[in-house]
């Protein structure tokens, strides 16, 4: 079956598509069904990013996108707010921040993005975990269950947990870096309460671009508590992966990210400020 479609475009993408049929030789309703093709097919297994982790640790925290154009990207992820502001979770098309202790509210669509990384998720596999009784463990659950080292994965976990402890960065002072501005967080932990893991598997080939290994954030069923994780305990989970084989960073524009010196590799400066590495908690 085939449908006509009829729409209207732009001159300049009418002139590009007619130039690109006389060079090729294909009839331009080829060239638009290849095009919409890859760049739908595409999306499937593609995450978007904005900015990296580089510049996050190097204090970067202005806004260069924002939470409703984020949307446009995906509907699952994670990332902060401008200045630092709290850890954002986005899962089925809404996008949440965590604050102090936890507190967790619907984001509004304008507020500026300055680090996020998310997909239109799509579970490529389902299994029941179980038997989790630390971060370490979880982890070891999930390893299993990745299919390669060498692909991006998103990661959803639901279930009720036994245990979750958790951090919510708070605000950055002008100047501070990623470090820095995580001795000041807000950290926390509930008891017997149900929710989603929502998160990453990052290769460590792009340990610039953000944290290789595992970055998971959670948010309860009520949408009222959340955070970055860092500790879990539970008995049995649903783990749905799904595997990404496209990776998009959008560099942002911004003066800060312009001028800032993203030289040095960024890995031991997230291990203390993302897993609690060093640092005594
Ligand atoms: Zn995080």
């Amino acid at each position: 079956m085939s449908h006509h479609l009829s729409c209207r475009i732009s001159d300049s993408l009418w002139q590009a598509l007619r130039a690109e049929a006389d060079r090729t030789g294909h009839s331009m309703s080829h060239i638009v069904q290849q095009a919409l093709s890859s760049s739908l097919d595409l999306e499937h297994h593609s995450i978007f990013q904005v900015s990296t982790t580089g510049a996050i640790v190097k204090g970067v925290f202005d806004g260069c996108t924002t939470v409703g154009d984020l949307k446009s990207h995906g509907d699952f992820g994670v990332g902060t707010f401008e200045n630092l502001d709290g850890e954002m979770m986005m899962l089925d098309g809404r996008c949440y921040q965590a604050v102090a202790d936890g507190i967790t509210a619907e984001a509004n669509d304008s507020w500026q993005v300055p680090f996020a990384t998310v997909t239109r998720f799509r579970a490529d596999l389902t299994e029941q975990i179980d038997g989790i009784d630390d971060l370490d463990s979880l982890q070891n659950r999930l390893d299993a269950l990745r299919p390669s080292d060498n692909l991006f994965v998103g990661i959803r976990l639901d279930g009720v947990f036994d245990r979750v402890d958790m951090r919510s960065a708070c605000k950055a002072l002008p100047g501070e870096g990623l470090v820095e501005a995580t001795s000041h967080q807000s950290e926390f932990g509930f008891d017997r309460i149900e929710g989603t893991v929502v998160g990453f598997w990052t290769p460590a080939f792009a340990k610039a671009l953000n944290v290789a290994g595992y970055h998971l954030h959670f948010i309860s069923a009520d949408r009222t508590k959340g955070g970055h994780l860092l500790g879990v305990k539970a008995g049995k989970l649903t783990a749905s992966l799904h595997l990404e084989t496209d990776f998009h960073v959008s560099i942002p524009e911004t003066e800060s990210f312009l001028r800032a010196d993203l030289q040095d590799d960024p890995s031991k400066a997230l291990d203390v400020a993302e897993k609690g590495f060093v640092r005594d908690r």
